[in-house]
C-alpha cells in the first residue's frame, strides 16, 4: 500500500500545480483512501469559505477554485448527499451529483433562463424529477450546459419518458464528455435503454462501464450479463 497524500501535496492538488501523470496518481489514492479523501475535502472547504470572504476574488483564486471543482468532481466529492453516494446500486435510482456550481451563468445571457435554470438544478438536488421536467422540457437549453441536459434525460427517466430521455442523451455525444459525465451519461442511458426493453443496447453499455475502473463498474459488472458468465 502506498504512503499517504501529504498535507502540502494536497494542497497543490487543490490549487492545480500538479500535473499528469502524478495528478491522476494521487487522485487514485484519494480514491481508496478514505483519510486522504477526508483532507482533501477539508483544504477544498476551506478554499471555498475563502473564496466567499475574500472582498475581492482574484484572477489566480478564481483558476483556483476552477482547479479543485475539476479535481473534486474527478472524484466525485463535491455535494455529494449521502443518497447520491448510496445510489450506484441500480441505474434507475441513480440521481446525478450536483456540485455546487453546476450551473455557468456566466454562459447564460442576462434576462435569460439563468434564473429558471438555477430553480431547476435546484429541484433535481431535491430530487423532484417532475418539477425539473416541467421547467426544462421543450426549453433551448444551451449549448455549454451539459450537466442540466444530462439532469433533464435522469429525471425524464424517473418520470416514465425514457424515449425522450433518450433522445436527448442521443445529442449529448455521450463519447466525447469529460469521464466523470462520460460514465454518468452511461450509467443514466442504461436506464433510459432498460424502461424500453432494449436489451441489447442496454448490455452494451453495462459491459462498457463494468469493462473500466469508475464509479459504476462493480454495479455494472452485475448488469453486463456476458461478463458475469465468464
Ligand atoms: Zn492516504
Amino acid at each position: 500500500m502506498s504512503a499517504h497524500v501529504s498535507h502540502d501535496r494536497l494542497i497543490d492538488l487543490a490549487a492545480g500545480l500538479v500535473a499528469e501523470p502524478d495528478a491522476g496518481t494521487l487522485l487514485a489514492h484519494l480514491r481508496e483512501c478514505g483519510a486522504c479523501e477526508d483532507r482533501f475535502r477539508a483544504i477544498c472547504a476551506d478554499l471555498e469559505r475563502s473564496r466567499l470572504t475574500s472582498p475581492r476574488v482574484s484572477r489566480r483564486a478564481v483558476a483556483t477554485w476552477a482547479a479543485v471543482a475539476i479535481a473534486a468532481s474527478l472524484l466525485g466529492v463535491v455535494a455529494l448527499s449521502p443518497l447520491a453516494r448510496r445510489a450506484a446500486g441500480t441505474p434507475e435510482a441513480y440521481w446525478l451529483p450536483v456540485p455546487s456550481e453546476a450551473i455557468d451563468l456566466r454562459s447564460i445571457p442576462q434576462g435569460g433562463d439563468g434564473a429558471l435554470f438555477a430553480e431547476a438544478t435546484e429541484s433535481y438536488r431535491k430530487q423532484d424529477a417532475s418539477r425539473v421536467v416541467k421547467l426544462l422540457s421543450g426549453r433551448e437549453i444551451p449549448e455549454s450546459q451539459d450537466l442540466l441536459k444530462l439532469m433533464l434525460a435522469s429525471a425524464l427517466i424517473k418520470t416514465g419518458e425514457p424515449a425522450a430521455a433518450q433522445e436527448l442523451l442521443d445529442a449529448l455525444g455521450i463519447d466525447t464528455l469529460p469521464p466523470p459525465y462520460r460514465d454518468r451519461a452511461r450509467w443514466v442511458r442504461l436506464a433510459a435503454w432498460r424502461a424500453q426493453s432494449k436489451r441489447a443496447e442496454a448490455e452494451a453499455d453495462a459491459c462498457a462501464l463494468a469493462g473500466e475502473p469508475g464509479e459504476f463498474q462493480e454495479a455494472a459488472v452485475r448488469l453486463c450479463a456476458s461478463r458475469e458468465r465468464r
